[in-house]
């Protein structure tokens, strides 16, 4: 079995881990980026940070998720509003060549994916979508095992879909994307302006049936059903930190979500799992990924 470090590099934490393809993770550390990018090289800091983690012991491969768009050949990152310092920056090459092994760079949320198909026994032929809230929407579409790139390596930027009448400035540099209404980011919004009192944890709990929320639940859904109309997906997993707050209504979700999916088909027939939210997920989903390419 290969051994293989594999990291997860969010906007705010950076998760490490040695994991070993079939999901078993040691050693798993989580710690602020800050604390580790912090010169103006950032793949350099990097480089250093996993050689002292290793600290002597071996490894076959390195694989890193981003929450980024990368280039279709998935060795550098395109764009990253939260991690400016890492675009278009060599990362395989640079790192596998002062680590000494393959180093694979995938999106955060593909190795989200690969995990929660094994976690779920989701096999992989057919059309599999990850749709992950968190601070904004990630998306992996999984076509017959294999992720799904796109011409320039962005396909599944569902959060960046318009909304029609938003005005939100997205961190992507667009206007009225997606993610700036149906995101996490929202509910932070929310509880600045609206709830001031209200511990973001505890919205659901606090608010429910409020309109702000179903409106919230609503674009949410719009969402998912944009991708399922379009897809026909013989699964849909939904994750990510804001589906796994206290009370959140996955029933109301789930009606919102059939209420715009096309019928009879795909909505009678659409199978959707709520996936836990799990710190060492994309650790394990790394493994996975790198396992399958060495
Ligand atoms: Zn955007």
């Amino acid at each position: 079995m290969n051994r293989i470090i594999g990291i997860d590099i969010g906007g705010t934490n950076f998760r490490i881990g040695f994991t070993d393809g079939a999901g078993n993770v040691s050693a798993f550390s989580k710690l602020p980026v800050k604390s580790i990018l912090k010169s103006d090289d950032a793949l350099s800091d990097i480089a250093s940070y996993i050689t002292s983690y290793a600290g002597g012991r071996k490894y076959d491969a390195v694989s890193i998720g981003f929450p980024a768009t990368l280039n279709r050949e998935r060795t550098r990152i395109l764009q990253a509003p939260n991690l400016r310092s890492m675009e278009n920056l060599p990362v395989t090459e640079y790192l596998s060549s002062r680590l000494g092994v393959p180093v694979f760079a995938e999106r955060d949320v593909t190795f989200a994916l690969y995990y929660d198909m094994r976690k779920y026994g989701i096999p992989p032929n057919g059309v599999i979508c990850g749709i992950y809230f968190g601070t904004g929407i990630g998306n992996a579409i999984m076509i017959g095992g294999v992720p799904l790139t796109g011409r320039d390596g962005t396909a599944g930027e569902l959060g960046h879909i318009p909304v029609h009448g938003c005005h939100e400035v997205c961190g992507c540099g667009l206007t009225g994307c997606m993610e700036t209404v149906a995101g996490g980011k929202y509910l932070a919004r929310l509880q600045r302006e609206v709830w001031p009192e209200t511990n973001i944890a505890e919205t659901f709990m606090e608010h429910e049936g409020d309109e702000l929320i179903a409106g919230f639940l609503a674009n949410m859904a719009e969402c998912v059903a944009s991708e399922v109309n379009i897809l026909d997906p013989d699964c849909v997993i939904i994750g990510g930190g804001v589906p796994n707050m206290k009370g959140f209504p996955r029933d109301v979700l789930h009606r919102e979500i059939i209420a715009r999916t096309r019928r009879p088909y795909p909505a009678e027939n659409l199978r959707v799992i709520y996936a836990d939210d799990e710190a060492e997920k994309c650790v394990a989903g790394a493994g996975y990924y790198a396992n399958l390419r060495l």
